[in-house]
């Protein structure tokens, strides 16, 4: 269990009830960063304040939908008259969406996925920029991919093709903001226990999915945590623009 000596450091984390949000929230908070988390559940924010109640942090927390990005540009500006800045923004909520071929694919779907997905990180990197060169800080900026922003997977076009997506604007926005000690990379799971897996798919599926991993297995949310936590750290001072896999082998096949 590391820590990434965040103290000082504010952190906004999108999807933060549930999954890979909520660990990196545990993760972030116990190397001493003040956080933000934003979701669509109430009830999950606020459990999770109470799993972190022990630690010396401020915490905020508010009900964002990111593919409106209205209730984002507001939510961040909540975040700056609460605590201050921003120096981390983990984008992170996106949804599995419908599981159909790409000619059954219907406009709904499709625009389901890649609003939340793709409009989604999107709206949230666009305001913490604004927010990190209002500030004159620097921050890094932590976008959460898949290993199915680099390959395919099929009857999930929308997803991948918004992950790509995820994979392309963070590179354009690393140029962008490289001279405003903005650091932004990607993060690209494989295949993660989380509520998004586990309520969605049968077993049978699952141990399927893991086969496809060189560890056989499937990660845990705690496990992406600790790359997107030294991502968002000093540490990594030299990391802008890149696509980090963190997939127990999946795409080295
Ligand atoms: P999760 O457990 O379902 O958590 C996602 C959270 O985001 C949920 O609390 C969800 O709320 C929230 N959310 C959904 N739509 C939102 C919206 N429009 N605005 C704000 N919050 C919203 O999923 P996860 O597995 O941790 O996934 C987190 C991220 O990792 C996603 O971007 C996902 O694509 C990516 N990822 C996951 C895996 C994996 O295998 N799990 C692999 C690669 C990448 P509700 O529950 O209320 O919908």
């Amino acid at each position: 269990m590391n820590t990434y000596g965040l103290g000082g450091k504010v952190a906004v984390i999108t999807g933060g009830a549930s999954g890979i949000g909520r660990a990196c929230a545990h993760t972030l908070a116990r190397s001493g960063a003040d956080i933000s988390i934003w979701d669509l559940d109430r009830g999950g924010l606020d459990l999770v304040i109470k799993e972190l109640e022990d630690y010396d942090y401020r915490v905020h927390s508010a009900v964002v939908d990111v593919s409106d990005s209205a209730v984002v540009d507001a939510a961040m500006q909540d975040v700056l008259d609460t605590l201050g800045h921003v120096d981390i923004a983990v984008c992170n909520a996106g949804i599995g969406g419908a599981a159909a071929s790409s000619a059954d694919y219907t406009d709904e779907q499709w625009r389901q996925v890649t609003g939340v997905n793709l409009d989604g990180v999107f709206f949230t990197q666009r305001a913490a920029i604004r927010a990190m060169r209002h500030g004159g800080r620097g921050g890094s900026i932590i976008n959460m991919a898949s290993v199915l922003g680099s390959v395919g997977f099929a009857s999930a076009s929308a997803y991948t093709a918004a992950k790509h997506g995820v994979v392309g604007l963070t590179q354009v926005a690393a140029w962008e903001c490289a001279a405003d000690q903005i650091r932004i990379n990607a993060v690209g799971p494989g295949f993660i226990r989380t509520p998004l897996l586990d309520d969605n798919l049968d077993q049978e599926t699952l141990d399927v999915l893991a086969g496809q991993h060189a560890l056989q297995r499937l990660g845990e949310a705690a496990e992406v945590a600790e790359l997107v936590a030294w991502l968002a750290s000093d540490g990594a001072s030299f990391a802008t623009g890149t696509f980090y896999p963190i997939d127990g082998g999946y795409l080295a096949r």
